[in-house]
């Protein structure tokens, strides 16, 4: 017999199941709202042209070698992001108070800023919001972090924000508890906090000493802008919080199997930068060792350069504009067609993603009865719509409403 005898099959990964079932369904109208990846109008992957244009001058670049990255990254993409994230006239990198470590996409650098908090700090408690991206539990926990907790976000009833909820959550969490916020795009519910409310939010964790973790997987797909959609961080930078925040680079530069991402650490005292450092480092080197090269160097020289950093600008106004153009389809669609309930919230919600509030067996409905793959909470992607499918989801959606 195998001493692996012991293993028992684990649950699968529900985005991912949904995703290999969809590849294996031969029906032709089908459609896959699943997973959170841009596609273009024709539903197909888009690789970014400014991204495509740097792979080919990378192929004929001699200079460029493989040899193993510093243990926290390159420098030139660390510091292209941490000023992208901040501004790059924000103080706190004037007074060298805050800086960057590469990781492996956002996922890693939630990982690598919870270990941080987890042994030197010797924080244990932290709060998700409810409902939040699937994986923010796990990570924490495999972090080290022994107490998960939620505070509440989204009401049912309103399709909207629970704030009052939120507040008094965060008001009976424990001194110390790391909060996990969304900088913008919230995922699932693609519904962001106002700057009244997030100036609420940061009055109650300075008053009550939470730490705040900001996980930034958008930035440029809430409002097309990347500095509109850094305003959640950078204001609590300015109110003078010391934090973290993990980016993603996999949505806005559709650089999603690189893993390129950084974790921003922002401190109050610049003195505390190199032992920081210098522990991140033996963090990372007991979990990987160093990052990859590709996806950073990509990254970094199109935000070092005026003209590529315009150009994928422009890109991210048309992936965010194409999303926002299909949440007035699908609702124009809908009322179009008589579907009860009130469709306002496909539009007010900003980001990839939709909650439909679509209920769990109407979601397996669409998913069984028409071929149409989305979450069984009702969230769907936006961009997995077209101007080619998105009547056939609204009569689908009809349909399990209906029913
Ligand atoms: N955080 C949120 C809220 C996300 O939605 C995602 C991806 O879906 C991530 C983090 C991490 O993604 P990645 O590790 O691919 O950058």
């Amino acid at each position: 017999g195998s001493r692996f005898q012991v293993v028992e099959q684990g649950p699968p990964i529900e985005v991912f199941q949904l995703n290999k079932a969809f590849t294996e369904d031969s029906y032709k109208n089908k459609v896959n709202l699943s997973v959170g990846a841009y596609r273009d109008e024709n539903g197909k992957p888009w690789v970014l042209p400014v991204v495509r244009k740097m792979e080919k001058q990378m192929a004929e670049d001699e200079s460029l070698l493989h040899e193993y990255l510093p243990v926290l990254g390159l420098d030139a993409f660390t510091e292209a992001s941490v000023s992208m994230l901040l501004g790059k006239d924000n103080p706190a990198i004037a007074e060298g108070r805050a800086f960057g470590v590469q990781t492996l996409s956002g996922t890693g650098g939630l990982r690598v800023g919870a270990e941080l908090l987890n042994k030197h700090l010797k924080y244990d408690t932290f709060y998700y919001s409810n409902p939040t991206w699937e994986n923010h539990h796990l990570v924490f926990v495999n972090s080290g972090f022994t107490n998960p907790r939620t505070y509440r976000y989204w009401d049912e009833k309103t399709l909207s924000i629970d704030f009052d909820g939120l507040i008094e959550d965060l008001k009976n969490a424990p001194e110390n508890s790391v909060i996990l916020l969304h900088a913008c795009a919230h995922n699932p519910t693609g519904i962001d906090p106002c700057h009244e409310q997030w100036e609420k939010i940061a009055d109650v964790m300075e008053e009550r000493k939470l730490f705040p973790f900001f996980d930034s997987a958008y930035q440029g797909f809430a409002s097309g802008d990347l500095d509109r959609d850094a305003w959640a961080v950078r204001y609590f930078v300015k109110r003078g919080f010391e934090l973290v925040c993990a980016q993603s680079y996999a949505k806005n530069f559709g650089l999603y199997n690189e893993r390129v991402g950084n974790l921003t650490v922002v401190l109050s005292e610049s003195s505390h930068v190199a032992p920081l450092k210098s522990q991140l480092t033996w963090i990372v080197r007991g979990m990987y060792s160093n990052p990859p090269a590709h996806g950073a160097r990509v990254v970094a020289q199109v935000l070092r350069n005026d003209v590529l950093f315009d150009l994928w600008r422009d890109h991210i106004k048309f992936m965010s504009s194409r999303v926002m153009q299909m949440r007035e389809a699908l609702r124009a669609e809908l009322i179009k067609l008589g579907t009860p309930g009130n469709w306002d919230h496909i539009v007010k919600q900003i980001g990839l993603f939709s909650y439909t509030g679509l209920s769990r067996r109407q979601s397996e409905h669409l998913i069984q009865e028409h071929h149409i793959y989305l979450l069984r909470t009702g969230r769907i992607n936006i961009c997995g719509l077209n101007p080619g499918n998105v009547q056939y989801v609204a009569r689908a959606i009809n349909d399990a409403i209906t029913k």
